[in-house]
């Protein structure tokens, strides 16, 4: 899916900071569309990270002690970190961080990529320093969706915080396409951060709605698949129902049928619904659904039984009936009996 873009538009230095869940596949997919001589600068907190990366392609990857050593052998740097706290200490540490290398070398241009979903004032404080050192140095945001699966398949889709006429674009499109099927700008700096906190503020409040609601009428007596038809026939018609339904069973390939492994953790939901109410908050936007349904992430993120799963486990959090099939069938088979 990703890799359609020319090679003849890609750097050939490029730097990975951040290699997790989301960052190792990144860089995975990037390092095999480079072109030939190209260098993948990278560097993690966790050397095991580092390590893996380089053994997959060690032709291609060159292991790095600091964010400087990336910034200052790169062209282009992408970041994939956790936290705003995080993004700013790989930007700003005045000894480790990308601003050393930019107070060495100021002229040199270079490009840099933020794909942390993080809060835009932090996004906009690093991009505000890294000017003030070059006027070479251009920062933008580029948070991403797709999940964990998106990213080693090369679909995820970057929400990037410029206009589609930025001088940059054609670098960043070339760049961004070899990790992603889809490059969607925003209109200006930190705008891509606000976009995706918007959706994932719809898709976390959708999913609640959608538990609730399937609990309901399946408590009132309509087949779990039944329901789900209806509200794909109906106005409530979403993707959440449709593909990543809360309740085991209705969708085969959800996380929810497989024990609620895989998919999108219930810690990062908390944390870009928590970051969606403070954005709402600053901007001034009247928000009457993101306090009770930041409570619940919170809440379900506490829970043993729900902890470190994906999303959708707030159905289990708000007590919904897992086990309906096999409830559906004992009635029968009950009801066989008394006949
Ligand atoms: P992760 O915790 O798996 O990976 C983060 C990596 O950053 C780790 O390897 C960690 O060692 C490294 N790191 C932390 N501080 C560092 C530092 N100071 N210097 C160098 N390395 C450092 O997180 P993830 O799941 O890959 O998510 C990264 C970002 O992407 C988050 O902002 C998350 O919200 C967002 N995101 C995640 C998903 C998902 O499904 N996991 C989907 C979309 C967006």
């Amino acid at each position: 899916m990703a890799s359609t873009a020319s090679t003849d538009a890609l750097p050939e230095s490029v730097g990975f900071i951040g290699l997790g869940a989301m960052g190792k596949p990144m860089a995975a997919n990037l390092a095999k569309a480079l072109p030939r001589g190209s260098q993948l600068h990278v560097h993690d907190a966790a050397l095991a990270q580092v390590q893996e990366l380089w053994t997959s392609f060690p032709d291609v990857v060159v292991r790095c002690w600091s964010a400087q050593e990336v910034a200052e052998a790169s062209d282009v740097v992408i970041t994939m970190l956790p936290e705003g706290a995080h993004v700013k200490s790989v930007y700003l540490d005045p000894t480790t961080g990308v601003i050393a290398a930019l107070s060495s070398s100021p002229s040199r241009p270079k490009l840099f990529i933020d794909s942390s979903t993080i809060d835009t004032a932090s996004s906009l404080h690093v991009k505000q320093e890294l000017s003030a050192v070059s006027a070479t140095a251009s920062f933008y945001d580029a948070p991403v969706s797709g999940g964990v699966l998106g990213a080693e398949n090369g679909t995820i889709a970057f929400f990037l915080g410029c206009s589609p006429s930025d001088r940059n674009i054609a670098r960043l499109n070339a760049l961004l396409q070899t990790m992603g099927a889809k490059v969607v700008p925003c209109g200006g700096p930190s705008l891509g951060l606000a976009a995706k906190l918007s959706n994932n503020y719809l898709s976390g409040i959708i999913t609640i709605a959608c538990a609730e609601a399937m609990d309901m009428g399946m408590r009132a007596g309509i087949d779990a698949r039944v329901l789900a038809a209806v509200f794909a026939a109906g106005t409530a018609q979403n993707t959440i129902c449709d593909v990543f339904n809360p309740v085991p069973g209705v969708c085969g390939r959800a996380p929810s049928s497989n024990g609620y492994r895989g998919g999108f953790r219930v810690q990062l939901m908390r944390k870009d619904i928590g970051l969606a109410v403070d954005m709402a908050r600053t901007v001034g936007a009247r928000n009457v659904l993101g306090a009770s349904g930041l409570g619940v992430y919170v809440a379900a993120s506490a829970a043993a039984d729900c902890r470190d799963l994906d999303s959708r486990v707030v159905y289990r959090y708000l007590g919904g009936r897992e086990n309906w099939e096999h409830d559906q069938e004992e009635q029968i088979a009950k009801a066989g009996e008394t006949r």
